[in-house]
């Protein structure tokens, strides 16, 4: 941790065990193109629960999580352009990358190999480690640094620096749009994102969860159909009937049942990133050339228009708002899926302020 900066009330897991508790953190005095934001709200992504439990096995302790950080400016470095004290902004996944690579070059900087994550791990300088959102402030470079549109409230706006472009991103890249069939599976934080953003681009949608429990709400969200993995005979009436889905799975599941509702030529994308090695049976893809595909967050640029995007269709995410001690109950609510469908930390919980 650094030595010398701005002393900053934060919240961390400590073990594989994931309860967060206080811990005081150090942020950098902001540099010439450095933003300090007042972190006002932020979001709990299913990945801070697998990185505070160390279920992807990388994680270093104490970790900082939050990445779907939304606040104001509170101070610019002398060369910053785009933004001033006051703005509403956000941050997602990541704070930096190399800025010179192909990835870098056509603005899809999450897939440069040198791309620092918004937490837990080490800054390129490879002494300083990152820490997440649960904090009452951070210091970001201004080139990972997104405007929030006046029109979406700071604490909805929150989840859609991570579910949001997670879920926008392959929905555009795989030409989501009029004419075109898709299905979200999981109507979680990312799918009732996927399920809201894909009617937003004139997709006919259809929500695929567990049970009918969350059906009337995905239809609220935009969702026209909804299948019941429960329901046998739904899965079997809803065979090659898609052009792409969105999966946003968060634990271990059986792939191939999806993919049976693929058409020819068909794509499953998976963003859910459960711990597990997924089976797939071969014939699950090749009779009807299908194809499956993986797809991480989404560039700055992509970011940017997606939440100008939600401004201009009046998206925001459905949240539930809790205090900063609230945490680890969250943490236990969404491991049961038991959240509609994204919990928002109000950091003022945190700060006092
Ligand atoms: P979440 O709110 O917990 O939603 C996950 C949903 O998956 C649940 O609501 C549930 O939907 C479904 N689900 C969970 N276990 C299941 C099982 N065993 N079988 C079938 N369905 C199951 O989580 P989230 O925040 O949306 O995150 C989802 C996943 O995406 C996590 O693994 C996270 O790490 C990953 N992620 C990836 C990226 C990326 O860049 N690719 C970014 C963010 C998050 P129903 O209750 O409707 O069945
Ligand atoms: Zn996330």
């Amino acid at each position: 941790m650094l030595k010398t900066g701005i002393k900053t009330k934060a919240y961390a897991a400590f073990s594989t065990e994931g309860d967060t508790k206080p811990l005081e953190i150090v942020r950098r005095e902001p540099g010439p193109t450095d933003v300090l934001i007042d972190i006002k709200f932020c979001g709990i992504c299913h990945s801070d629960i697998h990185m505070a439990k160390g279920e992807w096995g990388q994680t270093v302790y104490p970790v900082v999580p939050g990445h779907e950080i939304a606040g104001i400016v509170n101070s610019v470095g002398d060369k910053v352009t785009k933004f001033k004290v006051g703005d509403h902004v956000g941050v997602g996944c990541m704070v930096d990358s190399c800025g010179e690579c192909e990835a870098c070059a056509e603005g899809e900087e999450q897939y440069c190999s040198k791309m620092v994550l918004t937490y837990g791990v080490l800054e390129r300088d490879g002494k300083t480690m990152t820490y997440g959102g649960y904090s009452e402030r951070v210091t970001v470079d201004e080139r990972f640094v997104v405007r929030i549109p006046d029109e979406l409230p700071l604490d909805k706006a929150a989840p859609l620096l991570c579910a949001g472009i997670t879920t926008y991103s392959p929905l555009i890249h795989w030409g989501a749009g009029p004419g075109k069939k898709v299905a979200v599976v999981g109507v979680g934080g990312l799918g009732h994102m996927g399920i809201k953003l894909a009617a937003a681009l004139g997709a006919d949608v259809t929500s695929i969860s567990r049970s009918d429990s969350k059906k009337a709400d995905a239809q609220k969200m935009g969702a026209t159909n909804h299948i019941a993995t429960s329901d046998k005979a739904a899965c079997e009436a809803a065979a090659e009937q898609f052009d792409l889905i969105i999966n946003t799975v968060s634990s271990a599941a059986d792939m191939n049942l999806y993919l049976g509702m693929l058409k020819r030529d068909g794509v499953m994308v998976l963003v859910g990133a459960p711990p597990d090695t997924l089976p797939v049976h071969p014939f699950a893809l090749i009779p009807r050339r299908k194809s499956l595909a993986g797809s991480t967050i989404g560039g700055i640029r992509e970011t940017q228009e997606m939440l100008d995007f939600c401004a201009k269709h009046n998206i925001g995410s459905d949240i539930e708002l809790i205090t900063i001690d609230q945490v680890n109950k969250a943490y236990e609510r969404i491991e049961k899926s038991d959240v509609r469908y994204r919990f928002v930390i109000d950091m003022s919980s945190l700060s006092g302020k």
